[in-house]
């Protein structure tokens, strides 16, 4: 039996970037041979084994057909007879279709280095129009090289289109998109993830409410609080800031983002629509950032706050800037309202509440200049 490196650690050694994890690729062995050695089985119908020492995958060489629609209808062949180049050819795009041998020689049957060189993303086979979560990987890649030069071919921008075209995006369930989602807000230039996705027309699937008249501002304020955190929660807020609040709720919740992806979607969109009912001469009255401050529950989840003004930040028009920057200071100031002193003070009940919210009211009126 021959074992193999493949895939991304054999595309980022090429690439001089760190390897995350080493996959590697068998050929010629059985899952029984496996297990004699001390592999263990992964998966029970899958032949993925781990390294009984160094606890890296080992996958037996596969093929794999499609039947039927999504992710289900895979039909996987894998027996000792199937070689390394039909493993390769099963793989998404040709910079991740390369191996290593025992010698450390490149196998390199679809040009990967080649593309590599010339940074390209482009599909290994038509078999890539299988699986359309391959479309959300492209793009995926695509966020994370970009800095680096790569773009998607031509041809493989077609094909993405087409799948597009055959309704195969439709058949992914949210899970699959949020977990491609949420790695691509990491990558490095997130808002290539969507510029992709947008010019194969799977947006228009996935996130439809970003249509045309909204994109360029989501991309705008995601690029901008990218540059400044990365967080997965601000960077989805600042993706679905231009949608008006319960669409972006909606959104969120579709998407099956988790519970603090929601709420700063959420607490990002009210805010932006309550900052623009504002006055434009004369701002925010103590009332006002009271109000935000209540609706943003920032004394109990001041971490939270202190993202929600990043986001807010890359979002609101530039005249309402000062306004954060008093939101920020009345945070401050009423973070140190003491409820226990009021108390001492004999305030109990509903009235402690009242007490508690005219002494914040009170400080953020101190803050603000007196007309
Ligand atoms: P990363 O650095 O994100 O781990 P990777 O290239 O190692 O990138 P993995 O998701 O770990 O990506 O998958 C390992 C390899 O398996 C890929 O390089 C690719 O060859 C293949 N692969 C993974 N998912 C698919 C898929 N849906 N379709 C085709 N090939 C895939
Ligand atoms: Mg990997």
């Amino acid at each position: 039996m021959d074992t193999y490196l493949v895939g991304g650690a054999v595309r980022d050694e090429l690439l001089g970037i760190p390897v995350k994890d080493r996959d590697w690729v068998v050929v010629g062995a059985s899952p029984e041979d496996m297990l004699a050695q001390g592999y263990r089985q992964v998966g029970a119908d899958f032949p993925v084994f781990l390294h009984p020492q160094t606890n890296e995958e080992y996958a037996l060489a596969r093929t794999e057909r499609k039947q039927g629609h999504g992710y289900h209808g895979f039909v996987v062949y894998s027996a000792p007879d199937v070689t390394l180049e039909e493993d390769l050819r099963r793989r998404d795009l040709t910079i991740n279709a390369m191996a290593r041998d025992a010698d450390n020689q490149l196998v390199d049957p679809f040009n990967g280095h080649q593309d590599l060189t010339d940074r390209w993303l482009r599909h290994v086979s038509p078999a890539f129009a299988e699986d359309p979560l391959r479309i959300l990987r492209t793009a995926r890649f695509a966020a994370r090289f970009a800095p680096k030069g790569f773009r998607v071919a031509d041809e493989t921008m077609a094909l993405m289109r087409q799948m597009v075209a055959d309704g195969e995006v439709n058949h992914l369930v949210p899970e699959r998109v949020w977990q491609e989602v949420q790695r691509a807000l990491q990558e490095q230039a997130p808002t290539v993830f969507f510029e992709v996705l947008q010019a194969c027309n799977a947006l228009a699937v996935l996130i439809p409410e970003l249509d045309e008249s909204r994109l360029a501002t989501a991309l705008a304020a995601l690029r901008c609080i990218s540059a400044k955190a990365d967080a997965t929660d601000t960077r989805l807020a600042a993706l679905l800031s231009p949608l008006p609040a319960r669409q972006a709720e909606h959104r969120a919740q579709a998407m099956k983002a988790p519970n603090e992806c929601q709420q700063l979607v959420r607490l990002t969109t009210r805010c932006r629509e309550q900052l623009g009912t504002l006055p434009a001469d004369t701002g925010a009255c103590a009332e006002d950032l009271l109000q935000l401050l209540e609706l943003t529950d920032a004394w109990r989840k001041p971490e939270r706050f202190d993202r929600l003004i990043g986001v807010l930040g890359c979002v609101v028009e530039r005249r309402q800037a000062p306004i954060l920057e008093q939101l920020q200071q009345a945070a401050n100031t009423t973070a140190q309202v003491n409820a226990r002193e009021l108390m001492a003070q004999g305030h109990k009940g509903k009235a402690l509440g009242q007490a508690i919210r005219q002494e914040r009211l009170r400080r953020i009126q101190a803050l603000l200049p007196t007309h």
